[in-house]
């Protein structure tokens, strides 16, 4: 992969120097050479290998993603793109949310089985709650608590909701703005979840089916990586270039357009040339490497004040689930991925690799589990060593009954920085950030952190696409044909409910 040669600086050619191999960047450099723009792009990719937080970690012969990740998209563009790259199987979906020691459906379904695992008392809650938030709805909402016991009552909100996203973001839902729910969770009310069950009931599928509820999507047999590895296989096909180990640790404006300074994994600089730079990295980097361009203050504060969540994953080869988990699951375990809600582990969510693909693990036989973390790098749980976290992982899960103690065949730790861009911290303020890039000519922010969005894989990629579109056509330098950029994933009723997927 790694073309060393670093041909980067040519004169003769356009370049678009792009910082990051993920799903935005690798889309942006196949835009570019697929379209015959006669534009080069170059990537500078700062880890070992492509794919960004939608990589694939081979341990061992056995394959970890960063969170498992569904291959869904509304947009016809984003799923011929994929199609172009690879065939890639449709899977069914099953996640469940694992609580009292038994398995609720996901989203909450108000089946009799529900009821009949939250007992008469908490069901009754349940509905009186519902009925006085639709009575008496909270006016504004001014928090992510407001926006949920507007739609799902307080005591639901108490029992699913709450603990599950205080856990992904580590503080109160009292201080996350409502947006995020709006982003994530909107038309996933009990109205529609119900309407969902009904549908399912009669095997109907909708249209207009809300991402949290869809049933099946695809998945490449091993793992999203597959696919990315794929795509930065055909920009070298295509004469583009990528570079892995390879940091954008300066970004300066020049006469012609932006030079960025790349540390290598030896320490050593290279200094690249383009018209044009599209950043993935995340908009706190790119705003703090910027240099020859005078930033505002007002900027810079926006920028320093951007909050993200982070993330760790325990692998865990095992040669079977325990007991209690498969009595509770019916006999086999068969989820794509668990939300644990049980409050007394901190295991945030269970992905059950074989179950999205049985070449995600190298012996058939065996049971290969990512254990979910959230946390803040630096906090006492992602201060623990490799050792402490495999250890954690492995006592946490016997604890709640979904491995035997000492049955742990191997383990291994994953940790992944910024993995959510947090809509607190200075968010709220992210406009005038966005103002001020748009009157950037040739500077362009696209993807997940680079613009500070809780964007999925397609989002990530539509906003490339209208990235390598605007520097096709020469118009980066016309901030309302930039809006296009922004203006992608700003419907506010696509997301997925309250948790990742
Ligand atoms: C737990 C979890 C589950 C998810 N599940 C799904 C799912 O099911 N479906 C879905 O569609 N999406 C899912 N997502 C979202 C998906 O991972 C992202 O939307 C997607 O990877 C974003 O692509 P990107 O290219 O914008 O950013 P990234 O994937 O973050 O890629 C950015 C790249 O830039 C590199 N980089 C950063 N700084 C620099 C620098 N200074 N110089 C050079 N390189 C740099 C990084 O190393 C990285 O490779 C999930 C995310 C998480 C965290």
């Amino acid at each position: 992969m790694e073309q060393d040669t670093a041909n980067a600086t040519p004169t003769t050619e356009k370049l678009c120097l792009i910082a990051g191999a993920g799903p935005a960047g690798l889309t942006t450099a196949l835009e570019l050479l697929r379209s015959g723009s006669g534009i080069k792009p170059v990537i500078f990719e700062a880890d070992s290998q492509v794919g960004g937080i939608s990589r694939t970690v081979v341990y061992k012969g056995n394959r970890i993603d960063i969170g498992g990740h569904r291959f869904f998209s509304k947009s016809k563009w984003v799923t011929q793109f994929w199609a172009s790259v690879m065939d890639m199987p449709e899977r069914s979906r099953l996640s469940r949310i694992y609580y009292l020691r038994s398995f609720f459906n996901y989203p909450i379904s108000l089946s009799l089985d529900t009821l009949k695992k939250l007992g008469l008392v908490r069901t009754v809650k349940v509905g009186m709650s519902y009925l006085k938030a639709r009575a008496f709805p909270i006016k504004p909402e001014k928090s992510l608590a407001d926006f949920m016991i507007n739609r799902f009552g307080r005591e639901l909100y108490g029992t699913f909701f709450r603990d599950y996203t205080e856990k992904v973001w580590g503080v109160p839902c009292e201080s996350i703005s409502p947006e995020w729910g709006a982003q994530r969770i909107k038309g996933v009310s009990i109205s529609a979840v119900l309407a969902h069950a009904l549908r399912s009931a009669l095997h109907i599928r909708s249209k207009e089916q809300e991402t949290s509820l869809i049933d099946a999507f695809n998945y490449p047999p091993h793992g999203p990586g597959q696919l990315w590895e794929k795509a930065a296989e055909e920009v070298l096909r295509l004469g583009g270039e990528i570079h892995l180990n390879a940091k954008v640790s300066r970004v300066k404006k020049t006469p012609q357009g932006w030079a960025v300074t790349v540390t290598k994994a030896d320490g050593t600089n290279l200094v690249a040339e383009g018209e044009n730079f599209v950043s993935t990295m995340p908009l706190k980097d790119l705003v703090a490497s910027l240099d020859g361009v005078e930033v505002p203050q007002s900027v810079r504060e926006v920028a320093d004040g951007l909050v993200y969540r982070d993330f760790l994953t325990v692998g865990l080869l095992v040669p079977r689930f325990a007991e209690v988990a498969l009595k509770a699951s019916g006999g086999k375990v068969r989820d794509n991925w668990i939300y644990i809600q049980e409050s007394d582990v901190k295991v945030g969510r269970v992905q059950v690799f074989p179950n999205w693909s049985p070449d995600m693990v190298a012996n058939p036989e065996h049971v290969w589990m990512g254990l979910e973390y959230f946390c803040n790098i630096g906090d006492t749980l992602e201060s623990l060593s490799d050792e402490k976290l495999k250890r954690l992982g492995a006592e946490e899960m016997a604890k709640i009954g979904f491995i035997n103690a000492g049955e742990v065949i191997d383990s291994c730790v994953i940790r992944q920085p910024k993995a959510y861009p947090a809509y607190f911290g200075s968010y709220e303020r992210i406009g005038e950030l966005q103002q001020w890039l748009d009157k950037q000519p040739g500077l362009l922010a696209v993807g997940r952190n680079g613009m500070h969005r809780y964007n999925n894989m397609d989002h990530s990629m539509l906003a490339a696409h209208a990235a390598a579109e605007l520097i096709r056509k020469g118009e980066t330098a016309n901030p309302e044909a930039r809006k296009a950029l922004w203006n992608v994933n700003a419907e506010k009723d696509y997301h997925e409910a309250g948790k990742e997927k």
